[in-house]
């Protein structure tokens, strides 16, 4: 089940290096802190809410801490695997949640982007993202596992 919020957001223009497309794609306006703008190559997006969603948050972010064997300066990480522990989008790619921007029309990754001056504000629908393959973990350990998994493939990449 998919919920779907009223989002002010800011209208970005990007433009496809690659095939000249233009097309618009939206960044989180207003006071974002806490809340994340997950995005796929396909344009798809979601908001990820830290202060909804403050008992999964903490308790990830208690897991990278532990497995990073630090307690500051893991917000990088916990942006780079946010995608792997929430559900994929309708797609089926995983939400990205570093802030990267693709080409809405082709997903080439050669895109320049930004704000129209002054900047456009909208409001979207916008779909919340899904936590229901991270609520089926049944224990600590197996959380746990899925944590590190997703951590040792942002190492690699
Ligand atoms: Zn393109």
């Amino acid at each position: 089940m998919m919920s779907v919020k009223p989002t002010k957001v800011i209208r970005w223009n990007v433009r496809c290096t690659d095939n000249g497309h233009n097309a618009v794609t939206y960044v989180l306006a207003g006071d974002s802190y806490g809340r994340l703008l997950g995005r796929t190559a396909k344009n798809e997006l979601a908001e990820f809410n830290s202060w909804e969603a403050s008992d999964v948050y903490e308790e990830i972010e208690e897991f990278v801490q532990h497995l990073l064997g630090r307690d500051h300066g893991t917000s990088d990480c916990f942006r780079r695997i946010l995608g792997a522990v929430c559900d994929p989008a309708p797609s089926g790619e995983l939400y990205d949640f570093t802030g990267k921007v693709w080409c809405p029309i082709c997903g080439s990754p050669n895109v320049e982007y930004g704000p129209d001056e002054p900047p456009v504000f909208e409001t979207i629908a916008l779909t919340q993202v899904e936590l229901s393959k991270w609520g089926q973990l049944t224990s600590k350990s197996l959380k746990r596992g899925m944590i590190k998994e997703a951590l040792s493939r942002v190492r690699k990449a």
